[in-house]
């Protein structure tokens, strides 16, 4: 099965950067969000990194018209009825998340495989809100997606293995590293390992034993990460690491290693997400 055209549903941080890897093997590309800005946003942030590119001499200037030329931006969800391939990159919401599928569901050929972007969420929940549970799937690309090398291409209960070879087959065309995650379980292979991290290093704050910088210090020198645990929450957003987290405390037998700490929480509500809000844990506003 060719995979010409592609939807990207949310022109977020994710969906913006998987629209233009998309764009870059060839393919058109529809991407849609729920605002005109939020899909200007996410073109402009697209047309940034490609002038990028061509900067640095990677590309040249004439590729990257022709890249954005393939991506057309639109608040019009029929605007995906022909598509070969979809992408979900909304905020981590189940129920969000089920409505979008259902929708694309009645709107796109039968032999469209839907594929989610989801952090942590169950496949073959999101599939059963679908008459097409043999081709849905996740698809979980990591941040920057136009840098960062994997995909985990992520089984639910009734995913074909068609589906899970198209979908290995158009993350390798797109220069990607593959895993399969053959059991659909919360955060799969890369969050489950990640967020553990993540809340260590929030509780190490909360309880004075260190500072936010000695501890992202410690983690890059200590054990050769590129990035320590607070700059990594700032980069993909301190609300995923949030979801993510209370996500895990409901699927996962409500232990106690996955409550939230009261500083998460704190930032949640203090607004301070991350790079995109300007403040997280470190202060971006001068940069
Ligand atoms: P984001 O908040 O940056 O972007 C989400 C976008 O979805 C927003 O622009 C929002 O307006 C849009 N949206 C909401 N409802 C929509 C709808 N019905 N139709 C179209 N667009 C809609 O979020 P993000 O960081 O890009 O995360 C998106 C998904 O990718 C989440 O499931 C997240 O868990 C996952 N993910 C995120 C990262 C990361 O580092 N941020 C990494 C891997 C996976």
């Amino acid at each position: 099965m060719e995979i010409k055209k592609i939807g990207v549903i949310g022109a977020g941080t994710m969906g913006n950067g998987i629209a233009q890897t998309a764009a870059l093997i060839g393919c058109d590309v529809v991407l849609r969000d729920v605002q005109d800005s939020f899909v200007e946003r996410g073109m402009k942030n697209i047309e940034k990194f490609l002038s990028k590119s061509v900067e640095k001499g990677k590309m040249q200037a004439a590729e990257k018209d022709a890249v954005l030329g393939r991506i057309k931006g639109t608040t019009d969800m029929k605007q995906l009825k022909d598509v070969d391939f979809v992408v979900e990159a909304v905020i981590e919401d189940l129920d969000l998340k089920k409505s979008v599928f259902k929708e694309l569901d009645e709107l796109c050929r039968p032999e469209t495989i839907l594929a989610s972007n989801t952090s942590s969420m169950s496949l073959t929940e999101i599939a059963a809100a679908t008459k097409r549970p043999d081709k849905v799937c996740g698809m979980h690309f990591f941040n920057p997606v136009p840098l960062m090398k994997l995909v985990e291409v992520i089984r639910g209960f009734a995913t074909s293995d068609e589906t899970v070879a198209v979908t290995t087959a158009l993350a390798k065309k797109m220069g990607k590293i593959t895993v399969e995650v053959k059991k659909d379980s919360p955060g799969f292979i890369v969050n489950r390992i990640m967020i553990p991290h993540m809340l260590e290093a929030i509780k190490i704050v909360e309880e004075g034993i260190a500072s936010i910088p000695d501890v992202d210090i410690a983690v890059k020198n200590g054990l050769n990460y590129p990035m320590g645990p607070f700059e990594l929450m700032d980069l993909t957003g301190i609300d995923i690491a949030y979801f993510v987290t209370e996500y895990f405390y409901k699927e996962l037998n409500k232990e106690s290693k996955w409550v939230s700490p009261n500083l998460l929480k704190t930032m949640i509500r203090a607004g301070k997400l991350g790079r995109k809000t300007g403040a997280g844990w470190y202060d971006y506003s001068q940069k």
